[in-house]
């Protein structure tokens, strides 16, 4: 049996979003809540400036306490070298840094080129070589689908970059659907040929649902040999410099389709949307969606094993 493992990322993707601070013991309690519903992987928190996303101010007990706990894969996001020296302090086994293929959404999301951001990312590789630290580097590569400022992305420019981010020493690459403007044959398309420059190195796939082909789209790179993908609990997300950009895939609907397809997911889908009432309980007002907690599971459904 084919196993395909889901990256919840509700607790950076979703609360970056969000409106309302969650309580440090509230974002423990998601994580535990999560793992004990079988959700294998989790991006816990952002090692972003405080100022900007105080949100996540409460990284620094939020990360250990996660790693603490164990049972599930814990990461977190670094959008610099600044956020990787808090990371590396921790001992984060594994830090996600994110280069955008748009240059134009590079400078408006995190105020530098995409040559910048590739060049920082060798930086954080170099530094973390020198700490000793053993924490695992991947890099997802925003808007590697489109740009909602730049328009097209050429697929030379992913190609080139995911080139150079494994040459510095990547050790997953991520693609990122950041605005929702992926379709399948696109998906299939550049997964292949990044497939075709990262060998043994793992690729994952990042979509936003926001017009309504998150799940064609995993399906697409299902089918070219992707295993990992990011969802987020409650379809909760979307990038707050991308206009209209909101909603991640849902974890509960990716798991469903994988379930009956016969893939193994490990997650215990009721467990999950015990948990996203829980969530919808502490954040209050937000986007939520996802047709599993809407319908509920058919009859017919059998998990995968
Ligand atoms: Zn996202």
């Amino acid at each position: 049996m084919t196993r395909i493992s889901l990256r919840d990322v509700g607790p950076r993707d979703g609360l970056q979003a969000a409106s309302a601070f969650l309580p440090t013991e509230k974002k423990i309690e998601w994580f535990r809540l999560a793992a004990a519903a079988g959700v294998p992987d989790i991006e816990v928190t952002s090692f972003s400036s405080p100022r900007l996303l105080p949100q996540f101010a409460d990284a620094p007990e939020v990360l250990p306490a996660a790693m603490a706990m164990g049972g599930f894969g814990v990461s977190a996001l670094i959008p610099n070298r600044k956020g990787a020296e808090r990371g590396f302090a921790l001992k984060a086994p594994k830090l996600n840094y994110v280069v955008s293929a748009s240059n134009a959404h590079s400078l408006s999301n995190v105020g530098r080129s995409t040559a910048d951001a590739v060049g920082e990312f060798g930086e954080i590789v170099r530094l973390r070589d020198h700490l000793g630290v053993t924490t695992e580097l991947s890099v997802g590569i925003a808007t590697s689908f489109g740009c909602s400022i730049a328009g097209r992305v050429p697929e030379s420019d992913v190609l080139r970059i995911a080139e150079e981010l494994l040459s510095l020493g990547a050790q997953e690459i991520s693609l990122a659907d950041t605005v929702g403007y992926a379709n399948p044959r696109q998906v299939a398309r550049l997964v292949k040929a990044v497939m075709g420059l990262a060998g043994d190195v793992p690729l994952l796939c990042h979509f936003h649902d926001t017009r309504g082909l998150g799940l064609a789209n995993v399906l697409a790179a299902l089918d070219t040999g992707v295993r990992v993908f990011d969802t987020s609990i409650a379809g909760l997300g979307g990038c707050p410099f991308a206009p209209g950009a909101t909603g991640n895939i849902n974890t509960e609907d990716t798991a469903f389709m994988l379930e009956s397809m016969g893939f193994a997911t490990g997650i215990d889908i009721p467990a999950l949307l015990d948990l996203r009432g829980d969530v919808e309980r502490w954040l209050g007002d937000e986007r939520y969606s996802g047709a599993i907690a809407r319908a509920g599971l058919p009859k017919t459904f059998q998990t995968a094993g």
